[in-house]
């Protein structure tokens, strides 16, 4: 799809948005800024709750005695549907505008390079950050930029940004999930997240006081973080995915069997 000519900036400083993606808060911005989960996804969690409840309590399809399902069962699998739909729906719009804000407001957008389907492995968090899609909003962000002609800066995977302060740049060996507010030994008392907002924000202020110039420098700390050019996002999928890797690999374990 085409899209309007990306506008060029002429403001000297580049303004550069570190984002904490969250469960409880769907983002943090360094600038200070929560933004929600929207909550009608809970009230919707209720409903669906409720309209299961009721299908149990009638006659459904059975596969082993050709029980044909009901009317009224029907009815109910119909409204689970419409209301699947609709979470869905929402969802979407959630991260469209927040993803679309992002680029609007701000030169660089530096989001974490979080490892989502190793987290979706973990059962605890799974259904909340497959509810909040945060995936999502990394690709969106990407998708837009190259729009506008801004760029994403996504921070390597291992970089601490939670247990780094961001005041004096101590890193703190552990912090428990439970603790919400940083504290450090220098006297900063922050959010938790924004702190982590902040830091994001850091590596590229630091790193590049010129915003674009990142990319004409060499690949010197390929830990610390990696710049994606706006222009170079479009063309294709930054790493591999994992089922892919399995898929390649699929057919060898077959052979395997055909030998003996
Ligand atoms: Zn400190």
């Amino acid at each position: 799809m085409r899209r309007a000519e990306p506008e060029t900036r002429t403001t000297d400083a580049p303004s550069v948005v570190g984002v904490d993606l969250g469960v409880k808060t769907l983002a943090v911005l360094s600038t200070g800024e929560m933004i929600e989960n929207p909550k009608h996804l809970e009230h919707a969690q209720k409903q669906l709750r409720r309209l299961q409840r009721q299908a149990s309590r009638r006659v459904g399809r059975d596969k082993r005695t050709g029980q044909q399902p009901s009317n009224r069962w029907l009815a109910t699998q119909a409204r689970v549907a419409r209301l699947h739909a609709y979470v869905a729906d929402a969802r979407r719009d959630g991260l469209h505008k927040l993803s679309t804000r992002l680029v609007r407001s701000h030169d660089v957008v530096v989001l974490e390079d979080l490892n989502v389907a190793g987290m979706l492995r973990n059962r605890s968090l799974a259904r909340h950050i497959a509810g909040v899609g945060m995936g999502e909003v990394r690709r969106q962000t990407e998708c837009k930029t190259a729009w506008r002609g801004s760029s994403v800066h996504i921070a390597d995977r291992w970089y601490p940004s939670s247990k780094t302060c961001s005041a004096c740049g101590d890193v703190k060996a552990k912090l428990s999930l439970k603790k919400r507010v940083f504290k450090c030994d220098c006297g900063l008392r922050m959010d938790r997240d924004l702190n982590a907002a902040r830091n994001l924000a850091a590596l590229v202020q630091t790193s590049s006081p010129s915003c674009g110039a990142t990319v004409n420098e060499p690949d010197g700390t390929p830990r610390k973080a990696r710049t994606v050019r706006a222009a170079g996002i479009a063309t294709g999928r930054l790493t591999p995915r994992v089922s892919q890797r399995r898929d390649r690999e699929a057919p060898a374990r077959g052979t395997f069997f055909h030998v003996s």
